[in-house]
């Protein structure tokens, strides 16, 4: 049998049709709203395989690989799915799926029917053995031979590194894990998602889980989108809690081509609940009949079309719950804590961080270290299996890195928003995944003890001296948050939007899709300076990254290869050389003010020479900012040119200046900043950087020019004694630092009056 219809499956059929073909089969026949389709069974796969002798090509060249070597895994991968991509499907299986999604489309009114074609490998998806998102997925699908080259695309995506990696590990033998692909019915959804009938992370049998965005359900399940998150109490089908997420994008088809596109959330939407009240009645109880179905949690994914409410996919939650034994928590939680985020995976794990951002750079992550990047990507599964811990800067419950992590049982912490920045190579923490919080240091400890530090959280205090906040990832939430207990935002980098946005900011304006870039950076930036606004200032500071950390983004293949990015084309330097650029900056900048917006500082970067400020405003006021008027403009003290000569930036014009201690640190000292061999010399507490900026602070202060800083050393309470009594005019901390370093200011403030007293 090459080919099953839904209706013809239960979930007893996994062999010939794979986990997620048996899943819908079942599903059909519970009555459960699910689009119609068929499936390739695994019978058809294996003809193939046999029929055209490929299978022992196969054999031949895995059992010649060596998995744990990353380059010849790769290459396996690749010689392997083209051998499949390039034979031609035996015409007795066209002469089965051809007539079977002509009626598919018919059975929908329509002569080419859009569908998607997804794998089911046939050990998939049951418990303890879930291949999920191993294998590819194909969306939008039209026409038979399009439906015929995606089912091989499926097949050979049986062979993907991450597959082979997965099988060898988990010891299934390659050639009895076969794979069906299901063809089914496009949901073209205004709003879609996930739903898990326990609590993914603390188990909780009582609580549902429904993660929301709009269109199409590629962004929540990919983790792209940062979706609502509704809590929904099984006993009574009350909403517990809900949060309601920003959201930025959303994932849609294209009338004309039919594909899936990524498009920004219109505004109207953007903070407003996807799901009414009453479907998400609607969806919790879908999610506990599947539940009830088959008796074991389900993790869901439905969709919204029009008034139609379709369950897309169901499978049991592979997580093991209970791990983490009582009393096994993390010592002195609360004291030194580094990072928060969401826990996606419960238990505690500690290690040694390793910062991975590229796949080539898999091997670097040892086992037992803890794997620290932007979110993991499928080619990473090799990696995350010998961390002790993952922690990712993006993503909600249900992306990459939760449910591998989850499955994996290795304790992981997403959506820290800054994880990858705060936390750096070589750094010893200890990840309580259940919390989502990241400790200093490697030692464990009782429960009661970490509860009791976290109690003890300190109160608001008012300093003179303002302590503002830094902030790199615009989000309404932690913005919102810092506003209360932030005197402002010290420094708003804008290379994290502008590199987010994973293309070449150039590449946008040689494309003249300049307003386009201009509208994403302002909207990103509006997060931040309207949660600060009326009488917090942002400092919004004009891009400054080095180039190697544009070379992956699309339109970054032109980038010139520098041998020390540190001191090369980067900061106000390159935003003068690409005058469009910064000028593209600006104009974001200018569209926040023109809202009325007055509440902005604009932050020059790593400027050595008057010449560059004069140059940077008169930039400025072509867009048509009025400089110190329309808002504050100022700059990076971070050479040691600019602090041995600030009166001469001062006569240029300045309303402020900002320390950036970590470059300023690297150029007084002459030490590459992220070279680990000359870290253990790195110090901001040196007496030249100290007197660089003793000197910049006073000459400031004659001047009436502000000072600030918004270089690590502003979270180190050491420093920021010294800044205190230098006489700086604010200290702009890390966010989980404020709160201690307002305490730190408050006591150097009282001792300094005290002091003072005494004579
Ligand atoms: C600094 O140099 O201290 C600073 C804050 O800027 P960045 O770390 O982004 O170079
Ligand atoms: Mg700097």
């Amino acid at each position: 049998m090459d080919i099953a219809w839904f209706e013809e499956l239960r979930k007893d059929d996994v062999s010939i049709v794979g986990g997620k073909g048996a899943n819908l089969g079942e599903m059909v026949n519970a009555k459960l709203p699910v689009p119609p389709g068929f499936v390739v069974t695994a019978e058809a796969y294996r003809k193939f395989i046999k029929e055209n002798g490929i299978g022992k090509k196969i054999n031949d060249i895995l059992t010649k690989t060596n998995v744990d070597n990353s380059t010849e895994l790769q290459d396996s991968s690749k010689k392997i799915r083209k051998l499949i991509m390039d034979t031609k499907m035996p015409k007795k299986i066209e002469d089965h799926i051809i007539p079977s999604y002509k009626k598919l489309s018919k059975m929908a009114g329509k002569k080419e029917e859009l569908v998607s074609v997804r794998s089911s490998a046939t050990a998939e998806d049951l418990p303890g053995a879930s291949f999920a998102g191993q294998q590819e997925t194909f969306l939008n699908i039209k026409g038979v031979r399009e439906v015929i080259k995606s089912v091989q695309k499926c097949w050979s995506s049986l062979f993907t590194p991450r597959a082979i990696f997965y099988r060898e590990k988990q010891g299934f033998e390659h050639d009895k894990v076969l794979i069906a692909v299901i063809v089914q019915k496009m949901v073209n959804s205004e709003k879609a998602g996930v739903m898990f009938t326990v609590h993914p992370a603390t188990g909780e049998k009582d609580k549902l889980i429904i993660e929301a965005g709009w269109g199409l359900g590629e962004g929540v399940v990919s983790g792209t989108v940062t979706p609502d998150h509704y809590v929904i109490s099984k006993n009574n089908g009350s909403l517990v809690d809900k949060e309601i997420a920003h959201k930025e994008l959303m994932f849609v088809r294209d009338k004309k081509t039919g594909k899936t596109v990524k498009i920004n959330v219109p505004e109207d939407k953007a903070d407003s609940q996807v799901l009414t009240d009453r479907e998400i009645k609607i969806i919790a109880e879908l999610g506990k009949s599947v539940e009830e179905h088959y008796n074991f949690p389900q993790d869901i994914e439905w969709a919204v079309e029009g008034d139609d409410i379709f369950l897309l996919q169901s499978r049991p939650i592979t997580v093991f719950y209970g791990e983490e034994k009582e009393g096994d928590t993390v010592k002195e939680a609360g004291q030194d804590v580094l990072v928060k985020g969401l826990g996606a995976a419960p238990g505690i794990g500690s290690g040694e961080v390793k910062l991975l951002f590229s796949v080539e750079e898999l091997d670097k992550v040892l086992e037992g270290d803890v794997l620290v990047t932007s979110m993991t990507n499928p080619d990473m599964v090799p990696a995350m299996k010998r961390a002790s811990a993952i922690v990712t800067d993006e993503g909600g419950m249900t992306c990459h890195a939760a449910i591998v992590s989850r499955e994996l049982g290795i304790p992981c912490i997403v959506g820290t928003k800054d994880g990858s920045k705060i936390l750096t190579d070589g750094m010893k923490i200890t990840v309580d995944g259940s919390r989502g919080v990241v400790y200093k240091g490697i030692t464990k400890t009782t429960k009661e003890e970490s509860e009791k530090a976290v109690a003890a959280a300190p109160s608001r205090i008012i300093t003179a001296t303002e302590v503002k906040v830094n902030l790199s990832v615009p989000d309404e939430r932690i913005a919102g948050k810092m506003a209360l207990i932030a005197d402002g935002v010290g420094l708003l980098r804008v290379e994290h939007i502008i590199l987010g946005m994973g293309r070449h900011p150039m590449d946008f304006i040689k494309s003249g899709e300049e307003d386009r870039f201009i509208d994403q950076l302002s909207n990103e930036l509006k997060i931040v300076v309207s949660a600060f606004h009326p009488n917090k200032i942002v400092y919004i500071r004009t891009l400054d990254a080095p180039t190697d950390e544009f070379k992956s983004l699309k339109g970054g293949e032109d980038e010139p290869y520098e041998h020390n990015p540190m001191l090369g084309w980067r900061g106000i330097r390159r935003g003068l050389d690409e005058p469009d650029l910064l000028r593209a900056e600006f104009k974001a900048i200018k569209k926040l003010i023109d809202e009325n917006y007055r509440n902005i500082g604009i932050m020059i970067p790593l400027v050595h020479h008057p010449g560059e400020l004069r140059r940077a405003k008169k930039l400025a006021i072509e867009v048509g900012i009025k400089p110190h008027e329309d808002a504050k403009f100022g700059i990076m003290v971070e050479t040691p040119a600019s602090a041995l000569i600030i009166e001469d930036f001062i006569k240029e014009g300045l309303d402020f200046i900002s320390f950036g201690t970590n470059d300023l640190t690297q150029y007084t000292l002459a030490l590459d900043r992220n070279n680990a061999n000359v870290a253990k010399h790195f110090t901001e507490k040196h007496p030249a950087v100290l007197k660089l900026i003793e000197r910049v602070i006073k000459i400031c202060r004659k001047a009436g020019v502000e000072t600030s800083i918004c270089g690590q050393a502003g979270s180190d309470p050491s420093v920021v004694k010294k800044l205190v009594e230098y006489g700086i005019t604010s200290v702009s901390a890390n966010p989980d630092a404020v709160l201690t370093v307002r305490e730190t200011i408050a006591r150097t403030e009282k001792l300094m009056v005290l002091d003072k007293l005494r004579g």
